[in-house]
């Protein structure tokens, strides 16, 4: 038997729940010489990284910062600044990482009300009006946007409104919706939204871009502590960030290069474009899986263009598949997680996987795969179906 070498690593196509393709501009970026982390060229990548962020976030909040870490450290980053013990938190839980959000709120010492919803639904307004009704000084409303543990793409509107009323901030986690579908925080009433790079922004993962807004600011101003986590202390971050320059941590100086690039790329292709690619790619995916008889999770009308969580065929073994998929195709696909392990798949079609040419690769290698595992396809029909969506949207 042949062992297969780990190092240097397979080409994958890689339509999980992230990471997802890089664009070789971002790899090439990434291999460029090193500057220091307070080089004048470095400061001028930090301002551009700024500016393309607080567009692609739509706002002008001053801090909008890519965090050092992933998506999790903007979840972190964004409830330890916010949350003092003691502190009422509501937090929408309607997947894993709304139970994320809801566990990182409890170890600030906050007092935690989980409004939840079954696993791929979205969350009810109305609960979680009662919720806030029942708190004395609710200092916080978290949500999750776009849920990739289920493939649902949560309202936000309703939400908004409501921690207005109540006074709240609202926070939103917006890892898998950020460059795929419209994210607009200043026009939503957004307080504080984070996100992660290997997912729709397509770079690698290692940073998190996060924005704080004035209101949330003056929150932080007026904390009756520190705030526990000296690492992701905002307060601390925008003296390297602003205009004191204060050296805090080294930043990741080539991650900040892929950051830039690949937000150079989504500025040349333009948000609507991009989420109209999205949501196209998204359709003829959905339509070849709707031949096949295979049905989605989540919730319908509020399906992710990014993620699409979808049932295992009855009786068919999930894992061999995945495995049928990666080792004859190079495709990756995610597995389901929690409650919707081994009963779901997650097809990932985030940022530069958002492809017409990835969907119908995948759809053909399923077609492939499938009959295999006992489950009867007619050869073609996901292919074709898709076709048919493709062909449209050209017109
Ligand atoms: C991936 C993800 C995270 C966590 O990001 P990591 O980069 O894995 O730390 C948080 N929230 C959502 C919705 C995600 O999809």
């Amino acid at each position: 038997m042949v062992r297969q070498q780990s190092f240097p690593p397979p080409q994958r196509l890689l339509l999980g729940p992230g990471p997802s393709m890089v664009h070789p501009r971002v790899l090439q970026a990434m291999s460029t010489p090193l500057v220091g982390h307070l080089d004048p060229a470095f400061l001028t990548i930090m301002e551009e990284n700024k500016r393309l962020l607080r567009w692609l976030f739509g706002t002008a909040n001053e801090i909008t910062i890519p965090i050092s870490g992933t998506g999790s450290a903007g979840m972190e980053t964004s409830l330890v600044n916010l949350l003092e013990p003691g502190d009422e938190a509501i937090v929408c839980v309607k997947g894993l990482f709304g139970q994320r959000m809801a566990e990182v709120a409890r170890r600030c010492g906050a007092q935690v009300k989980e409004v939840q919803a079954p696993w791929g639904r979205i969350v009810d307004a109305a609960d979680v009006r009662t919720a806030l009704r029942g708190c004395r000084k609710p200092k916080v409303l978290a949500v999750v946007h776009a849920e990739t543990s289920t493939g649902v793409l949560q309202p936000l509107a309703d939400l908004a409104t409501l921690a207005r009323e109540h006074e709240a901030l609202f926070v939103v986690d917006t890892v898998t919706s950020l460059g795929g579908h419209p994210v607009r925080v200043d026009d939503w009433g957004i307080d504080v939204a984070y996100s992660g790079t290997q997912k729709c922004l397509s770079a690698p993962p290692g940073l998190a871009p996060v924005t704080v807004s004035p209101a949330a600011l003056s929150v932080i101003h007026q904390r009756r502590q520190p705030v526990q986590s000296w690492y992701l202390d905002v307060s601390l971050l925008s003296q390297y960030w602003g205009t004191e320059r204060v050296y805090h941590h080294t930043a990741p100086i080539s991650m900040n290069y892929a950051l830039l690039e690949a937000l150079r790329l989504i500025e040349a292709e333009g948000l609507e474009a991009r989420w109209q690619r999205h949501k196209r790619n998204h359709e003829a995916l959905a339509a070849g899986l709707n031949a096949l008889g295979i049905e989605f999770a989540s919730q319908e009308g509020h399906r992710l263009w990014t993620l699409n969580c979808i049932g295992v065929p009855e009786g068919v073994d999930e894992t061999g598949v995945r495995r049928a998929l990666l080792d004859e195709f190079g495709i990756e696909i995610g597995a389901g997680l929690g409650p919707f392990k081994g009963r779901t798949w997650r097809i990932g079609l985030m940022g530069e996987s958002s492809t017409a040419a990835n969907v119908l690769a995948v759809l053909s290698a399923l077609e492939c795969v499938l009959p295999r595992f006992g489950f009867r396809v007619e050869a073609g029909i996901a292919v074709a179906a898709a076709q048919r969506v493709l062909a449209q949207a050209k017109d």
